[in-house]
């Protein structure tokens, strides 16, 4: 899960290829580290002028529609294609779920039941003359009807799908967002029921000086669900390469033309939010017996939640251009990972728990056998964890300077100040303090220690902005009803009694 110390570390490295064109295709060799041995191999090409065709493959494949929505998965696609956050969408599809557009979204099932099976083409239809499909140029009936209905599949709930209301939701007024997650619904409902997109996968390599060549392309032979979903979510990726006369093996072709190239290597990429959805969903698979109901990490209705609490205490944080957003680890985070025992990291240790916890539902498993295994695994922990090297200093960015005088809590050292640690409370003195500036003096750790203390700090030398004028004074140190600061002043010198007060 922690790719970003992974990351940063990485150096991109140069590397050198030789791209051969012939035959109306061009082929790349394999990689050189140096640029010599790229240009050798260039200059051969060159005086040989010609390729021999070694293998040629071609492979037909198919991609099936994608099922239904289920929470995670129009999560993960509303991420990619929309930007949304988890929770955003989970938000959205709660407010088209109360107006009774879609049905109930919080869902970890893919599938119907097998008794709507009468009432889905009806409802495809409305969708697709909603989204102004073309009679004729959509399929209301799926193909393979096992792909959709499957009661064995379902269990509290089944997928998400726009509901029969859809055919005259333009009286419902919608927010943009609620409008574009109702069409991703929509029109994964129309996809469901077309053919399969597929198309011909066309490997070849040749050979010239010693090395070998290769290209791959790729021909469509009918794009299927493609056509309806590429029309409202076109994709970005680069057209495949196509070819129209595919060479057999053997065959010598003249080069057209032969050029260096310069590439590098480029780092793992960082989670986004619907690569971090699809990773927690699959976390610890591996080590989960395959009749495992629960895997992974949280469900459907909580993963979006995990990730806005991890954000929320600075643990992660998103990073990135207007759509794509990538989710990063702080080092406040990493410190975490650092210092926390390895059993409590692993992913099958939550899923394990999740499993436990169904068979408790069943009746399968005692809830006391539960309780006193974890009980037993607490104990073991804290009796053999020994506080890593460095955990202080990792962790310690936060540091504890004192007690705060409206709630009692501890109050922290941040970046940009001291922070009541009571999330309800808003006691925080800001480094670039305002009210510090104004008596032309700076706050510094050693006075908010004093203030934290004694509620009050005699300064020497404040100086009035407007007059120029210096002075000594106390200050004294109360909060307002909800925690925050107040100031005031004190003269020692003058006899006025409690002295003048400014705020
Ligand atoms: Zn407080």
């Amino acid at each position: 899960m922690n790719q970003n110390t992974h990351i940063e570390v990485f150096k991109p490295e140069p590397f050198w290829t030789v791209q051969i064109s012939a035959g109306g295709i061009t082929a790349t060799s394999r990689r050189f580290q140096g640029r010599e041995n790229a240009e050798e191999l260039l200059q051969q090409c060159k005086e040989e002028g010609n390729v021999m065709i070694k293998t040629v493959e071609i492979k037909e494949k198919a991609e099936r529609p994608p099922l239904l929505y289920d929470l995670t998965s129009l999560q993960r696609d509303a991420n990619r294609i929309l930007g949304f956050t988890a929770q955003q969408t989970l938000d959205y599809c709660q407010s088209l779920y109360e107006k009774k557009l879609i049905t109930y979204p919080r869902t970890d099932s893919r599938y119907l039941t097998e008794d709507m099976q009468h009432t889905i083409p009806d409802l495809a239809y409305g969708a697709a003359t909603q989204y102004g499909l073309q009679e004729g140029r959509f399929r209301s009936e799926p193909i393979r009807k096992d792909a959709i209905f499957d009661s064995s599949k379902v269990t509290d709930h089944y997928a998400i799908i726009p509901t029969k209301s859809i055919s005259d939701s333009d009286g419902i007024t919608l927010s943009s967002a609620e409008k574009a997650i109702l069409q991703l619904i929509a029109v994964r409902l129309l996809c469901v029921m077309q053919e399969d997109y597929r198309y011909t996968e066309t490997g070849i390599k040749m050979s010239c000086g010693r090395e070998e060549f290769s290209w791959k392309g790729k021909n469509v032979l009918q794009y299927g669900w493609k056509q309806i979903w590429n029309s409202f979510y076109p994709e970005k990726k680069r057209d495949e390469e196509h070819i129209d006369a595919i060479p057999s093996e053997d065959m010598i072709l003249d080069i057209d033309s032969a050029e260096l190239n310069e590439g590098r290597t480029s780092p793992p990429k960082h989670f986004t939010e619907d690569m971090l959805l699809s990773a927690m969903e699959t976390a610890g698979a591996e080590d989960m017996p395959e009749d495992a109901e629960r895997k992974g990490l949280g469900t459907p209705a909580t993963r979006a939640g995990i990730i806005e609490k991890l954000i929320q205490r600075g643990y992660i944080e998103r990073k990135g251009e207007k759509k794509t957003k990538y989710l990063m680890a702080t080092d406040k985070g990493n410190a975490l990972i650092a210092v926390m025992p390895e059993q409590i990291k692993s992913p099958s240790m939550t899923a394990e728990w999740e499993q436990k916890l169904l068979q408790i539902e069943r009746g399968e498993y005692e809830p006391k056998d539960f309780m006193d295994g974890i009980k037993g695994m607490i104990t073991n922990l804290v009796m053999t964890s020994k506080q890593e090297k460095g955990v202080e200093t990792l962790m310690n960015r936060n540091k504890v300077i004192g007690i705060c005088p409206h709630c009692g809590a501890e109050v922290l050292e941040k970046q940009k100040g001291w922070f009541c640690s009571n999330h309800e409370c808003r006691f925080i003195l800001w480094k670039d303090n305002a009210y510090f500036a104004k008596i032309g003096k700076r706050i510094t750790p050693e006075i908010v220690e004093k203030l934290l203390t004694d509620k009050e700090v005699s300064m020497k030398g404040c100086k009035n902005q407007k007059t120029g004028k210096t002075y000594d004074a106390d200050l004294l140190l109360s909060t307002e009803a909800d925690g925050r600061p107040q100031f005031a002043m004190k003269f020692p010198d003058r006899k006025e009694g409690g002295g003048k007060w400014q705020k």
